[in-house]
């Protein structure tokens, strides 16, 4: 007879990685920010059975990215609650993006390119901050949940990092459960982060969420390459594209991704029904056929067909899929292997 499963089940994992991270989030937001980045990474790849601290501590830097930009008045939100000084972290991700503005970058990822010696430097010492405390935060009080956290201290060094590969080895079930969550958890991980910025900057948290966490301003303004490379349709009902806004192929909701293969031009109302829903697959299969938009922007459609894979593979059977203005299908639980099928990954 077979061992019963005594793993707890995902919404189980959900509250109580929730509980810890609010808890934390009382002295700066960067357990929540940690906890999202784990979180994208097992929603991209629910299969995966580790994380590397590097690949973390990068989507943590683009999870900040927008954060980190400095306001009208020339200073960045406030990250750390009370009278507590800007965590390093953040310190870190904002230099990154002072000279991603003086390169004329966009995005972090298109930094790194333009800055490969300085952005793996600094990717280096945000994974040694997050193993210095936000990781080992994440379980703790109780016992590990996620990853093997034991060997992890607040002295940690480059060098255990460096003998440990610089991975988190993941428990069994958890990167599968931690994806099955992932639409309860995410929105409440940004309306907590969102609290702690707006009582931080003394604002209100109402319209602080979508600065925070929305598609950036800068992806709003390729507009018009998209259009072009979309032949002036709307990607999602394949007409004419009227009132045209960017939207995303992987669901922004699902997996918040700023990557220019990601972005796509549809009709006001169409990506408004859609309202960040998984797409049918013959318009995943439309969106694969498309030209590439005419970016100065490094090439990321291998990164962004590997996360629409696992996205669909982090979607339970009986997910809503959008196919046309008002019409649904169903999800049959096979939609991820089919893409993978199709990208032939
Ligand atoms: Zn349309």
């Amino acid at each position: 007879m077979p061992a019963p499963d005594r793993s707890p089940a995902p919404e189980q994992v959900a509250a109580r990685l929730l509980e810890l991270a609010v808890v934390r989030s009382r002295a700066s937001t960067v357990e929540l920010a940690a906890l999202s980045a784990l979180l994208d990474l097992v929603v991209a790849d629910p299969l995966r059975s580790a994380v590397g601290l590097d690949e973390l501590a990068e989507r943590v830097v683009e999870l900040y990215w927008a954060q980190v930009q400095p306001l009208a008045d020339g200073r960045a939100l406030p990250q750390a609650g009370g009278t507590s000084r800007q965590p390093a972290l953040v310190e870190e991700v904002a230099a990154l993006a002072s000279a991603g503005r003086l390169a004329g970058t966009r995005t972090a990822r298109a930094t790194g390119a333009a800055h490969p010696a300085r952005w793996s430097a600094a990717v280096r010492r945000v994974a040694l901050l997050l193993a210095q405390s936000a990781l080992p935060h994440l379980q703790s009080p109780g016992p590990d949940l996620l990853f093997e956290s034991g060997w992890l201290h607040r002295r940690t060094t480059q060098a255990e990092l460096d003998e440990r590969g610089r991975a988190l080895e993941l428990l069994p079930g958890t990167p599968r459960q931690l994806a099955l969550a992932a639409p309860l958890l995410r929105p409440a991980l940004q309306s907590e982060w969102a609290a702690v910025v707006a009582d931080a900057a003394g604002a209100s948290p109402t319209g602080l969420g979508r600065l925070l966490f929305g598609l950036p301003p800068s992806a709003q303004q390729l507009r018009e390459a998209l259009l072009e490379a979309q032949d002036g349709r709307c990607l999602l009902c394949g007409g004419r594209a009227r009132d045209a806004v960017v939207d995303t192929v992987v669901p922004w909701r699902r997996l918040p991704l700023d990557a220019a293969a990601n972005l796509l031009v549809a009709d006001a109302r169409c990506s408004r029904e859609r309202a960040g829903a998984l797409l049918a697959l013959p318009l995943v299969f439309r969106w694969s056929r498309r030209p590439a938009p005419a970016l100065e922007e490094p090439d990321d459609s291998e990164r962004v067909r590997r996360a629409m894979v696992g996205a669909y593979r982090s979607a339970p059977a009986g997910s809503p899929l959008w196919r046309a203005r008002g019409s649904w299908e169903v999800a049959g639980g096979q939609e991820g292997e089919r893409i993978a099928a199709l990208f032939g990954a």
